[in-house]
């Protein structure tokens, strides 16, 4: 389905699984051919709805000129690679993110023994562990093919003739972009804010990573740019920024009050906070994800002098406490 919401930008829904439903791709028309924002991923049907899409458009594959990626979850990235190879388009987006995506360290690999030492020190299951990474490697497999990326260092750039800052933002992931037309105050917000759900929380890679500071300060950065309208990547456009702002600085503000009241009593493990606040009836990626958002929120207690991360020897159990 796709539709104008901006003058001459276009929002292509693709279909996701899960909570999120749907991702926006954004069809920016310019003088020199069209600029795609964000590609979807390749799972059924969204090549479909790309080829639909474009027919409703009255547009072909080839007047696509650039793709421009915001960040390297498969949502964003997966059909870059299809989307090339069918439009010839340049694909753009940060270093950092590309090969987050396409050659993560041994910190961020699933699977990789870093990783599956961090996942069984906040007491998630072996088994538990395999399940996840056989569904996130399935999410590398539809990324394929590749695209060839030219990597965005510029500080603003032109797309559909219209100029954009390029904003850095991190938290969500390490180099997240999105961008804004200071002329009409216009923000392309990717993963950094969504209107009714809240953005994922990076996982943190060591305890020193503290990703929900970082995506706080990020919301800081981009509120300070004061858009009228914002255009996110799942959801329907929105322009009241500020009070979407506060929304999320109470709604984590409480999760941290939350996770403190259930270190009252002891120490607990990660595994078992999510237990309590989430129930024990997650799947195993939803367990991924709210594992990786309750770390963050301790984390970010920890820097405050809140709590403390303490790690036993013998087991390499990770357990947190109240200072
Ligand atoms: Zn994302």
């Amino acid at each position: 389905m796709i539709g104008e919401v901006h003058a001459g930008i276009y929002r292509l829904r693709l279909p996701v699984p899960g909570a999120l439903r749907s991702i926006n791709s954004y069809l920016l028309k310019g003088r020199d051919g069209w600029t795609v924002i964000d590609t979807g991923p390749g799972f059924p049907g969204c090549r479909e709805e790309w080829e639909t899409g474009l027919q409703d458009l009255g547009i072909d594959f080839s007047d696509i000129k650039q793709i421009l990626v915001t960040h390297g979850h498969i949502d964003h990235v997966g059909l870059a690679g299809w989307l090339q190879e069918k439009t010839g388009a340049k694909v753009i987006m940060t270093e950092t993110e590309y090969k987050g995506a396409f050659y993560p360290d041994e910190k961020e690999q699933v699977g990789s023994q870093y990783y599956r030492d961090g996942m069984l020190s906040l007491g998630i299951k072996a088994e538990e562990v395999d399940q996840l990474t056989a569904i996130l490697r399935i999410a590398t497999e539809v990324a394929e093919p590749w695209p060839q990326v030219e990597f965005l260092e510029e500080k603003s750039i032109v797309l559909g003739d219209r100029a954009w800052e390029v904003v850095l933002t991190t938290g969500h992931t390490n180099a997240h972009v999105c961008l804004f037309n200071r002329e009409e105050k216009l923000l392309l917000s990717g993963d950094q804010i969504l209107p009714t759900i809240s953005t994922v929380i990076r996982f943190p890679t060591s305890a020193e990573d503290n990703s929900l500071q970082q995506y706080l300060d990020s919301l800081r950065i981009i509120q300070q740019l004061n858009p009228a309208k914002v255009l996110p990547a799942h959801g329907e456009p929105f322009s009241d920024l500020d009070a979407r702002i506060d929304q999320l600085f109470k709604h984590h503000e409480e999760r941290l009050g939350l996770i403190k009241s259930c270190l009252k009593q002891e120490p607990r493990m990660v595994r078992d906070i999510v237990h309590e606040l989430f129930g024990p009836k997650l799947d195993v990626f939803n367990l991924f994800l709210a594992t990786g958002e309750i770390t963050a929120h301790l984390l970010l207690m920890a820097s405050r002098g809140e709590v403390r991360l303490d790690r036993d020897e013998a087991t390499g159990m990770r357990t947190f406490s109240l200072i």
